[in-house]
């Protein structure tokens, strides 16, 4: 029986129903699984996303954008092939698609974690033939430490920032992971406040019904923000920009799964790392992989040839699935999303863990 989707020039094709998901070209129709740069590319001729993602589609695609959407699990039909979007627990709006034509069901996992996070539906295991996972963090180093224990960590380093009169900047993805950060901190320490790019998307956020703390914008012209006391939550690209001196002292910390391996922390040059991911850990992506009782895993998107061995060896038919973000290609998809970002412009990361 013929594949129901083939990786092409253009991405993840599905010939059945003549569309996309998450494809890297310009093509007429796009499932997509969530609004991060490297899934969802501007330009296409119709959207097709979850409805608790299409605000923070709309910001990142633009007011002209054709949207359509569907909520979690409930299934529509694109040229004969049903199609359900169902919690992938990356970010906000985050979807599996899952396509059934045939008598065949494919999902396709879109990046995802299992941990609980109060900015986004929880991840759901869903049933198929075939699962084409991610593989962000699919080496056996990766593994997370609970929510509550980094928090708790994050907590400490603000307080002791803050009663020294150093301001605390969290450098965090804009899109889910700063909003991840808000929810996750005590606001009682002192003031949290967002740069413009993450303001943006903590609006869409709440425009979702999603429950964030008080968030202050930077005002213009403005000196000493915070009087020492703040958490300052900006993209990594504010790291070595003049905007940080508003600030005063600082002390600047990375949250990302990344962090688990001694000398990234280093190679950006900041002074603390946080483990905080919004990908599933190797144990995670096990997890799923096994909840979805695949009789057949394509691995994408990161430590692919890793991760398709693994399951291999331990008597599962997996194999990499090649598509744009394996290999060199890391690294081009712009600073938005731990997939690509945190490697620094392709540089592999040691596979060494840091000391605990
Ligand atoms: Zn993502
Ligand atoms: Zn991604």
């Amino acid at each position: 029986m013929e594949d129901l989707l083939a990786v092409t020039e253009a991405g993840l094709y599905c010939a059945a129903g003549d569309f996309f998901v998450d494809p890297w070209r310009r093509v007429p129709r796009a499932v997509i699984t969530h609004a991060h740069a490297d899934h969802a590319r501007t330009g296409c001729g119709r959207y097709l996303c979850a409805a608790a993602g299409k605000p923070v589609l709309r910001i990142r695609m633009g007011s002209n954008a054709v949207i359509d959407t569907v909520r979690y699990g409930e299934p529509t039909t694109i040229n004969g092939v049903r199609v359900s979007l169902h919690p992938a627990g990356h970010v906000l709006g985050s979807a599996q698609v899952r396509l059934e034509h045939r008598g065949q069901t494919w999902v396709v996992s879109g990046d995802y974690k299992l941990e609980a996070d109060p900015t986004c539906a929880a991840f759901e295991p869903v049933p198929c033939h075939v699962f084409v996972t991610e593989s962000t963090f699919g080496l056996p180093v990766y593994r997370w430490p609970e929510p509550a224990v980094v928090a708790a960590e994050i907590n400490a380093w603000w307080r002791a920032n803050r009663d020294a009169g150093r301001t605390s900047v969290v450098l965090a993805y804009a899109l889910g992971k700063a909003q991840r950060i808000a929810a996750l901190v005590d606001p009682e320490i002192g003031p949290i406040v967002g740069h413009g790019a993450v303001m943006k998307l903590v609006e869409a956020y709440r425009a979702s019904g999603v429950r964030l703390p008080s968030i202050d914008r930077v005002p213009p012209r403005a000196r000493r923000v915070g009087g020492g006391r703040a958490l300052v939550i900006a993209p990594p690209s504010v790291l070595g920009s003049p905007w940080l001196k508003l600030f005063g002292e600082t002390s600047v910390a990375v949250c990302s799964g990344w962090m688990t391996v001694r000398g990234v922390r280093r190679r950006r040059n900041v002074e603390k790392g946080f483990v905080v991911s919004d990908h599933a850990d190797f144990p995670g992506l096990v997890a799923a992989i096994d909840a979805s009782r695949a009789e057949r895993v394509l691995v994408t998107h990161g430590f692919a040839d890793v991760l398709a061995r693994y399951l291999r060896e331990r008597g599962r038919d997996a194999k990499p699935l090649a598509t744009r973000f394996t290999g060199e290609a890391l690294g081009e998809s712009g600073d938005d999303d731990e997939s690509t970002a945190e490697y620094n412009g392709g540089e592999p990361p040691d596979t060494q863990p840091a000391p605990p």
